[in-house]
């Protein structure tokens, strides 16, 4: 790895400022599991890091009057584990287990995993699908980004150069909303997704749908909601023809490429084969 300087501020304001100072030539640090090996294969090569890990503020998860509020440095294994996490979403949870192994899950965070903006990963997919909203500061602003609007392009995203993630926060769900998340590892179980998808559903006393969402992982330069599937849905009953239409709708709505992990036209069919599963465990 080729030296830089390391800064380790204690606090967000302390670490805010240092970006501000030179923020085209500094990279900040979180768990560091994406970004060291980049840098261990020489494809980035920061002048400056800043560590963020002792901005303990930032590991906080909790309740809000709206809904759940993630810090951007709590990580995996604790978001899984967390007891808010689990009454919001157990499904949430659930994605958060999904990542990886045990030592990955121990290191890498929220904030790492969402600015990092690969495509196959986990959470983006179900926190999207939980309506959530990235919040970014910077030395001097403040702002609230839908994950949808974070996400630009492959290993891309919104945020500008002098700003951190600080949390994402998710609204609270409908009443009696259900949620799933599905990865699809036809390899082994520590892979990143072949596809994955993620749904959330609710219904009225008659059965029929007031609530939808579906967002797909692995499936397109970005994690993507499949908007067109997720409208089909709403006043319908949750049978098998209104799944199965929408599963189409969501393959449709995908635009993966060819990888070791299969064809581009294999992993648009398993993102109908996978929504359809996640649809019929909500109905
Ligand atoms: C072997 C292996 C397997 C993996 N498998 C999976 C998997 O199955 N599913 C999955 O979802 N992910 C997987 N990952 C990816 C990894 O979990 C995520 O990339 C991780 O969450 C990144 O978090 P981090 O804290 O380590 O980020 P870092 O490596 O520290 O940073 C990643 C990027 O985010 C930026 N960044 C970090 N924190 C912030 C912040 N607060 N604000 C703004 N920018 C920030 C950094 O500058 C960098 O560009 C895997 C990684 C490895 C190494």
């Amino acid at each position: 790895m080729r030296p830089f300087d390391y800064l380790e501020p204690e606090t967000l304001d302390e670490a805010l400022a240092l970006l501000a100072d030179d923020p085209d030539d500094t990279l900040v640090m979180a768990g560091g599991t994406a970004i060291v090996i980049l840098m261990k294969q020489d494809l980035i090569r920061p002048a400056r890091v800043i560590g963020l890990r002792r901005i303990a503020p930032l590991r906080a998860i909790g309740a809000t009057d709206e809904g759940l509020r993630l810090g951007a440095l709590a990580t995996h294994g604790a978001l899984a584990r967390s007891p808010e996490v689990r009454g919001h979403a157990a499904a949430l949870a659930s994605t958060f287990a999904a990542v990886a192994t045990v030592r990955i899950r121990e290191q890498a965070t929220l904030g790492g995993n969402l600015a990092h903006a690969d495509p196959a990963q986990d959470p983006p997919v179900t926190l999207l699908a939980l309506d959530g909203v990235a919040v970014a500061r910077s030395k001097t602003r403040a702002r609230r980004i839908p994950l949808d609007a974070l996400f630009v392009d492959l290993f891309e995203t919104s945020l500008e150069p002098d700003e951190l993630l600080v949390a994402v926060e998710l609204p609270r769900l409908p009443v009696g909303a259900r949620a799933t998340y599905k990865k699809f590892l036809p390899a082994t179980l520590d892979d990143y997704a072949t596809v994955s998808v993620a749904a959330v559903v609710a219904t009225d006393a008659t059965g029929a749908c007031t609530h939808a969402r579906i967002a797909l992982g692995g499936a397109g330069p970005v994690p993507l909601r499949a908007r067109a599937a997720e409208r089909s849905l709403l006043r319908r009953r949750l049978d098998d023809a209104a799944i199965r239409e929408a599963a189409a709708l969501a393959a449709a709505a995908t635009d993966p490429i060819d990888d070791l992990r299969g064809s581009a036209e294999y992993k648009r069919a398993m993102a109908g084969v996978w929504t359809a599963r996640a649809l019929r465990e909500v109905a």
